[in-house]
């Protein structure tokens, strides 16, 4: 908990030198602490330190986690990873945020799912590269995803984008185009002004490039365990 506590202040810190660094205010920035394969007992530990945020990339795990954590008011749940047309309403169950929403049919099953009044928040995630199966839409696909959940999908909000950077190029050049395409976003719908970039090897890059909010894992989490 000690070891926790230091890494996530130390981390807060670094998030609060990057933004100065970049002329912004630290209280734009959400920072998500990804805590995906680490057991409920730390999203606990965490929750005590003060954190609100948390993601999971995996439908199942953020299942398990959510109903384990129930008792921890106010928490909010990120879902970030790659999504499943057959796992929407699960994911919609548990997640306040999904940053992963990548395709028409995608976008509406989780539409269907909400058939209880509420409006789900999502950001639209953009593929960085060329390689189809990393995920996201193509930049040139964004606005018309956007159009389509306007049009068609009532119970999703539209926030913003989401992005990973690829690995094969320096994450600053690429999350300057993220910023361009957050602009783009922007355009089709006004107020969808967030931008979901930045772990924990390029969180200051992205900071620099407009991120508002940051996933952060194992800067803070320590190692990840290889499996639950
Ligand atoms: C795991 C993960 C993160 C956090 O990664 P770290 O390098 O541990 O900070 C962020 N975003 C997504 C989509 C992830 O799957």
């Amino acid at each position: 908990m000690d070891d926790l506590a230091s890494r996530l202040a130390d981390v807060d810190a670094r998030i609060a030198d990057a933004a100065r660094a970049a002329g912004r205010e630290a209280t734009g920035i959400t920072r998500i602490v990804v805590t995906k394969f680490h057991p409920a007992a730390l999203v606990a530990d965490l929750y005590r330190l003060g954190v609100r945020d948390v993601g999971e990339n995996r439908q199942q795990e953020l299942t398990t986690k959510t109903a384990q954590s129930s008792a921890l008011a106010g928490l909010r749940w990120h879902f970030i990873g790659q999504a499943q047309t057959k796992k929407a309403r699960a994911i919609r169950a548990a997640a306040s945020v999904v940053h992963s929403v990548d395709r028409n049919r995608l976008a509406d099953a989780l539409d269907r799912a909400g058939d209880d009044g509420s409006v789900l928040d999502v950001l639209l995630q953009v593929n960085l590269t060329d390689d189809p199966d990393r995920g996201g839409v193509a930049p040139a696909g964004l606005e018309a995803l956007a159009e389509h959940i306007l049009e068609g999908c009532p119970t999703l909000r539209v926030r913003g984008v989401m992005a990973v950077a690829p690995l094969d190029e320096p994450p600053a050049s690429a999350f300057e185009r993220l910023a361009g395409y957050a602009q783009r976003l922007r355009a089709a719908v006004p107020g969808a002004d967030w931008i979901s970039a930045g772990m924990t090897a390029d969180f200051a890059e992205a900071i620099a490039a407009g991120a508002t909010h940051l996933r952060i894992g194992s800067a803070i989490t320590g190692a990840r365990p290889t499996h639950i």
